[in-house]
């Protein structure tokens, strides 16, 4: 395991910790979900996270974001420990922006409204100011025209989008997500994956669950293999493709390639 100061794009990486995850177990009742995970994200690493269904991989990243409770070993994000301190657990979320397969934009509202909703009430930042933030962040995801509408009118690409923007907005260092494609029609993948990659190359620190390997291979500068709640296998994902060791993530990628 190499990589952390390393990557194709010439896309830096710090020295700085952004997350650090040790000999972290999670149950749900009785069912041993996340075993012995130990991961280290370094500020501006961009991971992707692949696997089979029910590996586990939305329980680790719901467990970065405090969704879920963990129940051993510890996690460490931007230096606050996830404990069960509420202090603590608001602090990581404010520094960590999440984007699922649905979008759960609010339907009542407009998009101008769902970015800046947070801002506003949360964050107690000036109306003013949390509109304009809002209106940079949905010209960077390419949907400023579309402020005043409401999600129903929305495609579902834009609507990705604009949970992005939305997610922004919050101004989080890292930025997790939990398949934001997989929902789409495909020819709206490309418009969110294009998002995406933009971010990557202005510095996010980035987890991405998803199984768009040209995504991974374009932007992922380490690519981490989950299987029945295990970290089976890491690597930058060109030795990761192309000469994967263990026998679960070459079958794994036989299915997917
Ligand atoms: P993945 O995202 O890799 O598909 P998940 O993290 O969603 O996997 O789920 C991992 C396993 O945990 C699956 O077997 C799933 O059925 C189970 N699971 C997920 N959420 C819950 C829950 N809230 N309660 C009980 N079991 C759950
Ligand atoms: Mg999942």
């Amino acid at each position: 395991m190499a990589m952390a100061d390393t990557n194709t794009q010439g896309m830096t990486v710090s020295d700085e910790v952004a997350i650090e995850i040790k000999n972290m177990n999670k149950w749900y009742g009785q069912f041993h979900v996340l075993r012995d995970i130990d991961l280290t994200v370094q500020r501006g690493e961009r991971i992707v996270i692949c696997g089979p269904s029910g590996s586990g991989k939305s329980t680790l990243i719901r467990c970065i974001n405090a969704l879920e409770e963990h129940q051993q070993g510890s996690i460490v994000v931007d230096g606050v420990p996830l404990s069960s301190d509420l202090k603590n657990i608001d602090k990581i979320r404010s520094e960590v922006g999440m984007c699922f397969q649905h979008f759960n934009l609010f339907p009542h509202l407009t998009i101008m409204e769902n970015c800046t909703l947070a801002p506003i009430w949360v964050r107690k930042i000036p109306k003013k100011e949390a509109e304009e933030t809002a209106m940079h962040f949905l010209e960077k995801v390419k949907i400023p025209e579309q402020a005043d509408k409401y999600p129903g009118q929305l495609s579902g690409g834009q609507q990705q989008r604009v949970a992005i923007a939305r997610s922004l907005c919050m101004r989080p260092r890292i930025m997790l997500f939990d398949e934001p494609t997989s929902a789409l029609d495909p020819e709206m993948i490309k418009e969110v994956l294009d998002t995406m990659i933009q971010l990557a190359e202005e510095g996010m620190t980035m987890l991405c669950v998803t199984h768009e390997m040209g995504f991974a291979r374009q932007v992922a500068n380490r690519v981490i293999f989950m299987d029945a709640g295990q970290i089976v296998e890491q690597n930058a994902p060109e030795p990761f493709f192309t000469d994967p060791q263990n026998e679960r993530t070459k079958l794994f990628l036989s299915q997917i390639l």
